[in-house]
Order: C-alpha cells, then sequence, then structure tokens
C-alpha cells in the first residue's frame, strides 16, 4: 500500500474526568471511523466507561491506588467529592503514570499523541519522539479565547474580557488559585500543534477562529459535537455510566409530555450543591408550575445518613406531588436532552452539556459554577442568543467549593418562565437553538465543516508522518 494511503496509528490520553473522556474518547471514534488505528491510553475502571467499540483499541495501565492513598476503583475525579481527593487522582494520573506510559509510547512510538492538556509533560515526550502532539481540554475556542485574554491580566471584581471580538462583561473574577492552575497549563498547550476542540466552528463562530490564530499563532480544529458520533439509541444510552434508571423509563415517561413542555435540570459530574440551594431549586421549579427531569449527584461518602436526612433538601410532600422526576445518580442526558418533550435545559454549562444542548436544539437557562462555565454563559446568551441567564454571582474556585450567595427560588422561576412561556424573546431564542442544531448535524455530515477539518487534520498528520519516513 502506498504510504499515504497507510492509516494513521494515533494514541489518545484522556483526563481521568468523566467530563474531559467522553468527548474524547468520542472524537478519537470519528478518526477511527475513517480507518485510522486508535488507542486509548487510561486505567482499568475508566476503560469501563470508555465507549464499548470495536474500531478503538484500549491499552490500561493499572492505577497506582496505593501511592496516591486512594480506595481500590476510586480512579475518576467524578467519582470524589472533596478537593483532596480529587488532586490525589490528579498527582496519579499527571505524576504516578507519567512514567509508565512515556515508556509505552517510547516502545512503540505512535504517528501523533492526542492528550488532555493536563498531561503537561506529553510535549517533551513528543519532541523526543519527533511525532506531533495536539491537545484537547473539552473547553470551547471561545473560553480558550477569554482566557488566554484575561491571561496577562490583572483581574478583580467585575470585569471586561481584554482585547476581545465581543463587549462581554463577566460578573465575577476567577479566583487565582484556579487561574495559577489552568494559566500554565495553557501556555505548555500553545507549544503543541493545535488544539482539538468539541465544537463545531460555526457555534464558535469565525470571528473567534480568526482572532485566537491571530493573538496566539496557534491552530485549532473543530472536530464536534463528539456526541454526534453516536448514531443508536443503545450507543447514546451508554455513554458515559450506567444510569441509574432505565432509558426507557426516562423516555416513556417524557413521552406522555407536550412538546416543550418539559425543564431537564443537572450540574454536571462535579458540582455538589448544598442541601439549601437544592431546596431553593425545588421550590422554584415548583412555583415556576413546569414539570421536570433533574439529575442530583449521588452524595458519595454520606451513605451512614438516614433516609430523612438525605432527603432534607426537598419541600415537605414535594415528590408526592409528583412535579417531575428525580434521577439521584447518573442519567441518560444525550437520550433526555434529544427528547421532543424537553423545552429547555437548565445548565451549569459545562462545555459537554452545552454542545449537547445545541446539538438536541435545546435553549439553555444558564448557572455557571466555576472553570470556562462563566465564559459558556456569555456565549450562549449574549453572543449566539439560545439561552437565558438565571444570575449568578458568585465565581467558586472548583465544583468543591460552595457559593456563599445562593441563587434565590424567584429567579430561578423567573428565568424558567422566561424560556418556557413561549412569549416573543423565548420564541426567538427558540428558533435559533434550533438553527444551531441544524447547523450541528451538518457539521459532522460528510462536506460539514467538522467533516471537513478532520480530512484535513488526517492530511496535515499524513504529510507530518511520510515527511519523517
Ligand atoms: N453526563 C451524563 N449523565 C449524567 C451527568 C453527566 O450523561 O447524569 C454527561 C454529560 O452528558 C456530559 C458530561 O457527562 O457529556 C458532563 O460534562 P460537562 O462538561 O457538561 O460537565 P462537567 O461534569 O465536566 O462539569
Amino acid at each position: 500500500m502506498d504510504l499515504k494511503e497507510q492509516p494513521l496509528k494515533l494514541y489518545f490520553i484522556p483526563y481521568l474526568a468523566a467530563g474531559h473522556m467522553i468527548p474524547l474518547c468520542d472524537i478519537a471514534q470519528f478518526f477511527a471511523s475513517r480507518g485510522h488505528h486508535v488507542t486509548i491510553i487510561t486505567t482499568p475502571s475508566n476503560a469501563q466507561i470508555l465507549h464499548q467499540s470495536k474500531n478503538l483499541r484500549v491499552h490500561t495501565f493499572e492505577f497506582p491506588s496505593q501511592e496516591a492513598g486512594l480506595p481500590d476503583g476510586v480512579e475518576n475525579i467524578f467519582t470524589v467529592t472533596d478537593l483532596e481527593k480529587f488532586y490525589r487522582i490528579y498527582v496519579a494520573a499527571t505524576i504516578l503514570l507519567r512514567e509508565p506510559i512515556e515508556s509505552f509510547v517510547e516502545r512503540d512510538p505512535p504517528d501523533c499523541i492526542v492528550a488532555d492538556f493536563m498531561y503537561y509533560w506529553v510535549d517533551d515526550l513528543a519532541n523526543r519522539l519527533r511525532i506531533p502532539r495536539l491537545v484537547f481540554n473539552g473547553f470551547s475556542l471561545f473560553a480558550i479565547c477569554a482566557m488566554e485574554s484575561v491571561k496577562t491580566h490583572r483581574i478583580d471584581g467585575p470585569f471586561v474580557i481584554p482585547d476581545f471580538p465581543h463587549h462581554i462583561t463577566i460578573n465575577s473574577a476567577p479566583p487565582k488559585d484556579a487561574r495559577d492552575f489552568l494559566e500554565p497549563l495553557l501556555t505548555v498547550a500553545l507549544k503543541s500543534n493545535g488544539f482539538i476542540i468539541n465544537n463545531f466552528a460555526e457555534l464558535d463562530g469565525e470571528e473567534y477562529l480568526r482572532h485566537y490564530e491571530k493573538t496566539t499563532g496557534h491552530r485549532a480544529w473543530h472536530l464536534g459535537p463528539a456526541s454526534l458520533v453516536r448514531r443508536t439509541a443503545l450507543e447514546k444510552a451508554e455513554r458515559g455510566q450506567k444510569s441509574v434508571v432505565s432509558a426507557n423509563e426516562c423516555l416513556s415517561w417524557l413521552d406522555s409530555k407536550r412538546d416543550n413542555s418539559v425543564v431537564y435540570i443537572s450540574f454536571g459530574t462535579l458540582c455538589y450543591f448544598p442541601d439549601k440551594q437544592l431546596y431553593e431549586i425545588a421550590c422554584g421549579m415548583e412555583a415556576s408550575g413546569y414539570e421536570f427531569i433533574w439529575v442530583v449527584p449521588e452524595k458519595k461518602g454520606k451513605e451512614d445518613e438516614s433516609e430523612e436526612e438525605k432527603e432534607k433538601w426537598l419541600p415537605e410532600g414535594f415528590e408526592e406531588r409528583k412535579k417531575g422526576m428525580i434521577i439521584k445518580g447518573w442519567a441518560p442526558q444525550v437520550l433526555i436532552l434529544e427528547h421532543p418533550a424537553v423545552g429547555a435545559f437548565l445548565t451549569h454549562c459545562g462545555w459537554n452539556s452545552t454542545v449537547e444542548a445545541v446539538s438536541a436544539g435545546v435553549p439553555m437557562i444558564t448557572w455557571p459554577v466555576h472553570s470556562d462555565q462563566f465564559y459558556n454563559e456569555k456565549l450562549i446568551t449574549q453572543v449566539r442568543g439560545i439561552g437565558v441567564e438565571v444570575g449568578v454571582e458568585e465565581w467558586t474556585l472548583s465544583a468543591y467549593f460552595q457559593s456563599q450567595k445562593l441563587v434565590g427560588r424567584d429567579r430561578i422561576e423567573k428565568a424558567v418562565r422566561r424560556l418556557m412561556d413561549g412569549a416573543a424573546e423565548a420564541q426567538q431564542i427558540r428558533r435559533q437553538a434550533l438553527n444551531f442544531q441544524k447547523t450541528a448535524a451538518n457539521a459532522v455530515q460528510e462536506g460539514g465543516s467538522s467533516y471537513n477539518n478532520l480530512t484535513s487534520l488526517i492530511h496535515y498528520l499524513k504529510q507530518f508522518r511520510d515527511r519523517k519516513s
């Protein structure tokens, strides 16, 4: 076979967090579906949450539980609820696993490494082996641009994103510790051959693609939405963890509802709100009068609480009034969002949730908590007009720190009504969301923007390989 025709050999190293691993493995699947040889490098319990596809090979390394001081099987940050264990997993993944991963890659080098930006040392490894390295961090390019813009600025209180294509005011400044953690990682990422973005170019927009290339001289390939690689209901239902409710149960409950009448509520895999905040959400939703599916993460480490203690965040008789479905644990999010009965998504603006809502044509009520989420909120509401803000005032350091300022029930009720009551503004937002849904679907079809980006990225990587040989 002509060298040019030979499939590429790629290693993917996802970070041990559900929100990084799920989309990167779906993106790996895009490469595999074009006939390239993809190996995912991870640990045994994380291997279980990957795409169970025949096309992907998985190479596992024992997770260094003992050295990291973690119980067996705790290998992903979404399984922990405190900062100390979060940090232990970070150390295990990026420091303790470094040596075994490096020797594996050195023994049998690929044509390209696609690694999460947390594995900053892949930069040296790829340089030593003279192979290209692509980085992934699960953010939109819009958020990366915003982070790059604030990188060199001192920021306090509300601020306007400096030197930015749109005039965007952020109501509270990112905590210093969060910036100190993220910014050096972004700087190393800029030394790579490019970012892989789980988005389609049209949602970030031409202006941000140009802005990014102009201000950083770095490239970004939009290959998403990653979740659209999953075509069948089963593939969608099996994404991530095993759901605590059957997909059928959710879908038949939704089948009994009118189109656009249900609010889907989820704050991703890392937000643990205090009971007082959950209580406000319950009251706000009840006051709005709209039905809902509400995903509340399991309270890990609190198994010894009595049933009564566990449920004290629910108003008296709330569950009996059956105004919605509460899912305590993992939910089949992509399937739920795609159901016609779902009319809005109350979301923490995690990037995966955002792009999944866009892919399903569902407008959002935005409730950012930390990290890139405050920038994503602005892209959703002010820039692309596909959602409304609930009105969060405070940026927390990470999901493990609880915001001191609660979002009150009145704000929640008001934001839900604003999107669900069908007034002119809501209709316009819904139309816009449906337009982006169509664009997202086209992007991953043959000839679409993400499809073509993947073609050109494969071409670029092949040129690299062929020059080397
Ligand atoms: N997810 C899911 N079911 C759940 C919770 C989360 O399928 O009950 C998936 C969701 O579809 C998304 C990811 O987990 O793909 C969460 O990523 P996101 O960036 O939205 O938030 P994070 O958890 O990283 O804050």
